[in-house]
């Protein structure tokens, strides 16, 4: 079903898609679905500790959009952690954003940005024109060239 540009952008695909107490098998185990999205509300507000606001942004989403989707992220982990379920991530309207990531060769900052933003015009730290394209990878591995739409 073709949809319009509106989904939620992750950074990519997560390396591994099942979490399970070591020692019993899937098959005996309560599966619990996080989506995509609710994983990466969690890298971006947990691991990177962005604030809300910059999280929304970076997942193209409202402010309180994301608050439910890492209110529900959280809901479902602690349930899987406290209650010994496992985790399988899948599933959620995304799209996988490639990042593109950027150098200041004055002051060396270092920034990402989304493909299709087109080319930053000068570092955002100092303004220096003198920027260039770094290219070692960060995070979750790529997904590919180009935004990957609706088979999540
Ligand atoms: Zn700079």
């Amino acid at each position: 079903m073709p949809r319009p540009f509106c989904c939620r952008r992750i950074a990519g695909a997560p390396p591994c898609v099942v979490f399970k107490p070591a020692g019993v098998p899937l098959s005996a185990l309560e599966e619990i679905c996080l989506t995509l999205d609710e994983l990466e509300s969690l890298r971006l507000a947990d691991m990177e500790g962005l604030y809300h606001e910059a999280a929304a942004q970076r997942m193209n989403v409202s402010r309180q959009t994301f608050g439910r989707i890492i209110e529900s992220a959280r809901r479902k982990t602690a349930k899987a952690l406290v209650e010994g379920k496992a985790i399988r991530i899948e599933g959620g309207e995304v799209v996988m954003a490639n990042m593109r990531k950027f150098q200041c060769s004055e002051c060396q900052h270092v920034w990402e940005l989304p493909h299709g933003t087109g080319r930053p015009a000068e570092c955002p730290a100092c303004q220096s024109k003198n920027i260039h394209r770094a290219e070692e990878d960060r995070g979750y591995a790529r997904a590919g060239r180009g935004c990957r739409r609706g088979r999540y």
